[in-house]
């Protein structure tokens, strides 16, 4: 019977892993098949405080499991394929290798961004291909960038890159944009910011580093280059909670519903991170709540001892 099972190592499953640790709760943490998660994806974190020359993401993720591990953490290779989180505790946790019972979990599973699915995306991420502007945006002083979409999320990246680029070109695949009138207004007012409607990136281009985009006007069939320095991408975020479906309250789009103290709808059941929170999305904010979750955990374990255990007589003088 485990304590705790965190599942998940990215910033916010290893930092719960540290608190959990340092609580003497030696949580056990599934990694999952993305080691250290989407921060281990990019090589220039510079936001991160405490590293004032900035690191690579696969550096944050060695030191943050490094310290992890150096409390008593257990760290299992593995993926989570199913939950019941039903009738607990103890809950039950599966993988591909074992079936755990726990007490208590702490679901920092994170979030992916949607890709556009086009040749050379993969390849480029993190060499003009983003998927934050709060990031990246500074990497882009001076350059010309293309930004992907037509929602709230695009209309406020994009003027946020207006802060560092020369021009933000809006690319979109219909002629009406399905950001909010306010965002509209303040986009249309924006002199860096152009629009490029009715049209599709269907490769982005480059050797190492971003240098072009094909566009294609989905009207005309027209497909030309065009020479770019950045592409970010804004298309929809996907929470991966698709194993806790029909067990934990979600909203529309999938993402764990919580108070705030990171409480699901089960009690016991905590999430951290990019799994519930969609509106900051970084590294920093996911390790707090991997903080948060873990705290929480460790009050809800002291609870549940009390509660087995027989209670005393009153002491008196
Ligand atoms: C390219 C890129 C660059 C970025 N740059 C920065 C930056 O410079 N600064 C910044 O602050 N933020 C940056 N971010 C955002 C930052 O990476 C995220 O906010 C942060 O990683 C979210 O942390 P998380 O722990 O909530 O989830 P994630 O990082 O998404 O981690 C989720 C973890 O859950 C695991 N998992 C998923 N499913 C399962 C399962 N079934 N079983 C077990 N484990 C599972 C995954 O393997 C992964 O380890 C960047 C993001 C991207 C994509």
């Amino acid at each position: 019977m485990e304590e705790v099972m965190i599942l998940g190592s990215g910033p916010a499953g290893l930092t719960a892993a540290i608190y959990a640790a340092r609580a003497n709760l030696s949580p056990l943490l599934v990694t999952g098949s993305e080691l250290g998660g989407q921060i281990a994806t990019t090589t220039d974190v510079e936001n991160f405080p405490g590293f004032p020359e900035g690191l690579t993401g696969p550096q944050m993720y060695e030191l943050m499991l490094k310290q992890a591990e150096r409390f008593g953490t257990r760290v299992e290779y593995d993926e989570v394929t199913g939950v019941d989180l039903t009738q607990g505790p103890p809950f039950r946790v599966k993988t591909h290798s074992t079936e755990y019972q726990t007490k208590a979990v702490i679901i920092a599973t994170g979030a992916r961004p949607r890709k556009l699915g086009v040749p050379g995306e993969n390849q480029l991420i993190g060499r003009g291909v983003s998927y934050c502007a709060t990031c990246d945006g500074f990497f882009f002083r001076g350059k010309e960038l293309i930004v992907v979409g037509g929602g709230d999320s695009a209309l406020q990246e994009g003027l946020f890159l207006t802060k560092f680029a020369t021009k933000v070109n809006i690319v979109h695949r219909r002629d009406q944009l399905r950001a909010g009138p306010t965002l509209q207004a303040r986009a249309a007012r924006n002199e860096k910011i152009n629009f490029i409607w009715n049209t599709v990136v269907t490769e982005i281009v480059g050797n190492g580093a971003v240098r072009a985009v094909r566009l294609k006007d989905v009207k005309t069939g027209h497909e030309y280059e065009r020479p770019i320095d950045g592409v970010f991408v804004y298309i929809g975020h996907l929470p991966n909670t698709h194993l806790f479906q029909g067990q934990l309250d979600m909203d529309e789009e999938g993402y764990l519903i919580v108070d705030n103290r990171l409480h699901t709808s089960v009690p016991g059941v905590f999430a951290a991170g990019e799994v519930h929170d969609r509106i900051f999305r970084q590294a920093i904010t996911s390790a707090g709540f991997g903080c948060m979750a873990a705290m929480e955990a460790e009050k809800y374990l002291a609870a549940l001892e009390d509660r087995l255990q027989p209670v005393p007589a009153a002491v008196s003088r």
